[in-house]
């Protein structure tokens, strides 16, 4: 094993792999208990599924652009950063949904699409009267802890029905997890709501209060944004741990990790990992690689890298390893079109999968939703980003656009139909398609006892942990505080110290 890289003037040591949301926090949250820190990351470019591209002149969020408010564990970080006056709600307008009956607005009050109250206006509208009927007997069926009710299309259909399965959540829960409510966990992806429902004696019940807390959190609605997009997060976090003095090494991919066990029982930990080629390096050079040792290491990776990473370390993690995402397409259009000016689908527009001829799960219409974008583009033009991509939704229509071209073509014949305005290739000012594969965890029912059995063989291993979306659950407001609450705890095993 070649030597290991020297490491900060007698502070213990912390390496934090994988320079992703997680991973620089956990980096902040280490650097502030005294470690010194080495962040690792493997590509050129930091914050992971939070990135920022540019497409027709404008800088936009390639990945991640909001982020819920159901907690203000994301608010209170980017206060730390300095970026408080910069969090901005969304157009007040909401979103619509396509079903096969035509477009309708998406209920506001909902959490996955579930209503708060069937009788509502929208719900209504979506449902038919007898849908909201059957939904309105969620009030009187017992709320016992139901066996078979793990999924979130099995607690839906059994509580509210299937036209509330089919037309307000698998749109929601299409759009935001790439997947098919039969195989999500609903305690991954709306955690707490099964717990409420038994307090509060109907699952009408336990959205309307998990809404309650979310608008305490911030002005009503149910996530928020940044100005000038979620990506400077990204940047507030690199500065802050620049300043702190952590060391943040990008282009370092980790390829190994090995307990290393000395005579007196201390644990440190050896990191291998491969360099990115150096600019200008001739090629067939031998590949550079570096080595770093530290009394604690924070893993965060997506859940099957972070796996295979671990499973020398600790071998029992064979047979552990979580499902894979889907890959999610987004394509991004920045088009001349004045008919948008009016918000035709408000912030923009779910797709439920039963719709005939549209390839799209979700269009965000960004301009819309953000007036700090419509601001930047100006009048008339505006930028709208579609998704493609589904994990196990049985009898995809075959055709589904795989190229870049192939992407834009459907992606602008999708828009026309969603925004209900023609679209032409001429108004089109700049486009992009951005592919994240697996990037999504994939939070199938039983992969919390998965992330939980991770976690405990993990904790085992004096000196380290896991983060990540694929172990808090998908979402900044579930990654930020984990990630945060793991660091701590592994900085108070190193000093013996119970976690503040
Ligand atoms: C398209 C998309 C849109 C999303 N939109 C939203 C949204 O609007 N709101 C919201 O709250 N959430 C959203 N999410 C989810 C949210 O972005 C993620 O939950 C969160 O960013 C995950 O962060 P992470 O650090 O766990 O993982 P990642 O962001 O995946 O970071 C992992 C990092 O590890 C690096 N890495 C991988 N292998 C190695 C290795 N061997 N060595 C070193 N580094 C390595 C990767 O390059 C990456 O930078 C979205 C996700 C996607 C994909």
């Amino acid at each position: 094993m070649p030597a290991a890289v020297p490491d900060g003037g007698g502070a213990a040591r912390a390496v934090v792999v994988g320079g992703g949301v997680s991973g620089l926090v956990a980096a902040l949250e280490l650097r502030r208990a005294g470690l010194a820190v080495t962040v690792l990351e493997a590509g050129l470019r930091w914050g992971g599924c939070i990135g920022e591209h540019e497409v027709g002149g404008l800088t936009l969020d390639s990945g991640a652009e909001s982020f819920a408010t159901r907690t203000d564990a994301v608010g209170a970080l980017l206060a730390e950063l300095g970026l408080a006056d910069q969090i901005v709600a969304p157009h007040p307008s909401g979103a619509w949904v396509l079903l096969p009956t035509g477009p309708e607005e998406l209920p506001k009050t909902g959490v996955l699409g579930i209503p708060a109250n069937p009788w509502n206006r929208e719900v209504r509208s979506a449902l038919g009267f007898w849908g909201s009927l059957r939904a309105s007997a969620d009030a009187l069926l017992p709320v016992g802890q139901p066996r078979g009710q793990r999924s979130v299309a099995q607690l839906v259909r059994v509580r509210m029905g299937r036209r509330v399965l089919e037309r307000l959540v698998a749109p929601v829960v299409g759009g935001v997890h790439s997947a098919d409510p039969e195989l999500l966990d609903v305690d991954m992806v709306a955690p707490g709501l099964r717990r409420l429902m038994a307090e509060r004696g109907s699952l009408a019940a336990a959205v309307a209060a998990q809404r309650r807390a979310g608008a305490g959190a911030k002005a009503g609605s149910a996530v928020a944004g940044l100005r000038g997009g979620m990506n400077r997060m990204v940047s507030a976090l690199l500065a802050r741990l620049e300043d702190d003095g952590a060391r943040l090494l990008a282009g370092h991919r980790a390829e190994r990790l090995d307990r290393l066990t000395a005579e007196d029982g201390t644990v440190r930990w050896h990191v291998g990992a491969a360099l990115e080629p150096a600019p200008g390096e001739p090629e067939g050079a031998p590949p550079r690689t570096a080595d770093y040792e530290a009394e604690l290491v924070v893993v965060a990776l997506g859940g099957p890298a972070a796996v295979e990473l671990l499973s020398d370390a600790v071998p029992a993690l064979a047979g552990h390893e979580p499902v894979p995402g889907p890959e999610v397409k987004l394509v991004t259009l920045v088009l001349d079109c004045p008919a948008l000016d009016a918000r035709p689908r408000g912030t923009g527009i779910l797709v439920a999968p039963q719709v005939a001829g549209v390839k799209a799960k979700a269009l965000t219409h960004a301009t819309s939703k953000w007036q700090w974008l419509a601001d930047e583009a100006g009048p008339g033009t505006h930028v709208v980003r579609l998704s493609y991509g589904r994990a196990g939704v049985a009898g995809l229509p075959a055709g589904e656009p795989e190229s870049d071209d192939e992407l834009f073509a459907a992606g602008l014949r999708d828009a026309s139909v969603l925004l209900g305005v023609p679209l032409l290739p001429e108004q089109v000012l700049g486009w992009d398609v951005v592919r994240w594969e697996g990037a999504l965890p994939f939070a199938a029912v039983g992969h919390r006892e998965r992330v939980a059995a991770v976690r405990r063989l993990v904790a085992e291993q004096p000196g380290l942990a896991v983060v990540g979306g694929w172990a808090s659950g998908n979402g900044l407001a579930a990654v930020v505080p984990d990630a945060r609450a793991q660091a701590l705890a592994l900085a108070g095993s190193l000093s013996g110290e119970p976690p503040a």
